[in-house]
C-alpha cells in the first residue's frame, strides 16, 4: 500500500475576534483559513487532517507556512506505505524544524489513515481507550459584569463545569474585580480559571494576584513570555496554566522543573504538531500534570482528533477540551457532539477518526502533490 495523492484546500473561517489585549496588532487582521489535508492511499483509503492556523499575533506561525510546511515535506510522505507510520513522522520531524501548524495537519491525516488501514478507531491504533468520557470546557467572554454572569449561568444550565474567563482587557483593578465576583459565586464541583491572554505586566500579575490570596485562582498564561510567567509563579506562588508559551515537550519539562505549570494547554501549533502533543501528554502522565488538549481552533476534525488524543488518558488528566464544531462551517457531517458538558467517542467509532468530511464544500484544492 502507498500514499499517492496530498490535497490542501483553503476554507475562509471567521472566529469572531474580540477586542482584547491584540487590539493594536489587529491593524493588520489576517484572514483566517481553515487548511484542510486529504491523503490518499493506492487502496482508496483516505485519511483527513486540518488546521486552522492562529494570527501571527497570538503564535509566531503565518498560515502560509502550514501549506508551505507540508509542500516542503511531501516527498518524504508519497510512496511511502502508511501504515508504517512512526519512520514517516520521524522523516517529518528530522525535515521540518518548527511548523507546528503544518505539522498539525499532516500529522492528523497521517494518522486517520494509519488507523484506517488496520481497519481501527484511532484511539485503539494508541492502545484502547482510558477514559470513557471527557470534560468540555466553555469561555466566558470579556463583558459587563452582567454579561459575565449571564454567560456563565447560560453555560452552567447547558451542563458546563469547566470554564475559562477572559480577563485582561482592561485596568488591572477591573480584572481583580471579576475574578473576585466569579470565584464567590462558583461551586465546589467546578473548574474555572482566567486567561488575560499574556496581557499583564510581571507588576500588574504580581499585584493581582496578590490581592486574590484568599480565593487562589487559577491562571492562564499570565504575561508575554515564559520567563514573566515563571518570575510571577516564583514571587507569588500563584496556580499556572500555561498555553501559548508552552512551545515544545523540552519546555513542559522545563515547566514543571520551575514550579510553574500546574496545568498545562497543549495547542498542537504551538508545541509543534500532534507528536509533540503526544510527547507531552506522556510526560504529563508521567508527572501528574492535568492537560488541555487542542489548537488554536478548528472544525469537526480537529475536534475529533483532540478526543482521540484525550481518550488515551485518565479522565483526571484530562482538564477539557474545545468544542471547535459551529454550523457555520459544517465541515464534518458527523460531528462529536457535546452533551451536559463532556464529550464521548462513540462505542462504534468508525475507523480512524470517524469523521464523515462534507466535500461538497471544500472547493478546488489549492495544491494537489502526488507521485
Ligand atoms: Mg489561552
Amino acid at each position: 500500500m502507498k500514499i499517492k495523492r496530498i490535497s490542501l484546500f483553503s476554507i475562509p473561517i471567521d472566529v469572531g475576534m474580540e477586542l482584547t489585549r491584540y487590539v493594536s496588532s489587529q491593524e493588520i487582521n489576517p484572514a483566517l483559513d481553515v487548511l484542510v489535508v486529504k491523503i490518499e492511499s493506492d487502496s482508496g483509503l483516505v485519511g483527513w487532517g486540518e488546521v486552522c492556523s492562529a494570527p501571527p499575533y497570538y503564535l509566531p506561525e503565518l498560515s502560509a507556512g502550514a501549506r508551505e510546511g507540508i509542500r516542503h515535506v511531501a516527498s518524504i510522505v508519497l510512496g511511502r506505505d502508511p501504515r508504517q507510520i512512526a519512520p514517516i513522522l520521524k522523516n517529518i520531524s528530522a525535515a521540518l524544524r518548527g511548523h507546528g501548524n503544518a505539522k498539525t495537519a499532516l500529522e492528523m491525516a497521517l494518522w486517520d489513515l494509519a488507523a484506517k488501514c488496520h481497519g481501527i478507531p484511532l484511539v485503539d491504533l494508541w492502545g484502547g481507550r482510558v477514559a470513557e468520557s471527557l470534560p468540555v470546557l466553555n469561555v466566558v467572554r470579556i463583558g459587563t459584569r452582567e454579561e459575565t454572569l449571564a454567560q456563565f449561568e447560560a453555560q452552567r444550565a447547558l451542563g458546563y463545569s469547566r470554564f475559562q474567563i477572559k480577563v485582561g482587557a482592561g485596568e488591572a483593578h477591573d480584572d481583580i474585580t471579576t475574578i473576585r465576583m466569579v470565584e464567590e459565586i462558583a461551586q465546589p464541583h467546578e473548574r474555572l480559571w482566567y486567561d488575560p491572554n499574556r496581557a499583564w505586566l510581571v507588576d500588574d500579575a504580581i499585584r493581582i494576584i496578590t490581592s486574590l490570596r484568599d480565593l487562589n485562582p487559577l491562571i492562564e498564561n499570565p504575561c508575554d513570555t515564559y520567563e514573566e510567567c515563571r518570575t510571577v509563579a516564583q514571587r507569588t506562588g500563584a496556580r499556572i496554566m500555561l498555553d501559548e508559551v508552552l512551545d515544545s515537550p523540552q519546555r513542559f519539562v522545563q515547566a514543571v522543573h520551575d514550579q510553574v505549570l500546574d496545568v498545562a494547554s497543549l495547542k498542537t501549533s504551538a508545541i509543534g504538531g500532534i507528536e509533540a502533543a503526544r510527547n507531552a501528554m506522556r510526560l504529563a502522565e508521567i508527572l501528574g500534570v492535568p492537560v488541555r488538549i487542542e489548537d488554536y481552533y478548528g472544525t469537526g476534525i480537529l475536534l475529533a482528533c483532540v478526543t482521540h488524543m484525550g481518550h488515551t488518558l485518565p479522565k483526571s488528566l484530562v482538564y477539557g477540551l474545545y468544542d471547535y464544531v459551529s454550523d457555520d462551517l459544517p465541515l464534518v457531517n458527523n460531528p462529536l457532539k457535546v452533551i451536559n458538558g463532556e464529550i464521548r467517542l462513540p462505542d462504534k467509532c468508525c475507523p480512524g477518526l470517524g469523521v464523515d468530511v462534507n466535500e461538497s464544500i471544500l472547493g478546488n484544492p489549492v495544491a494537489v502533490l502526488e507521485l
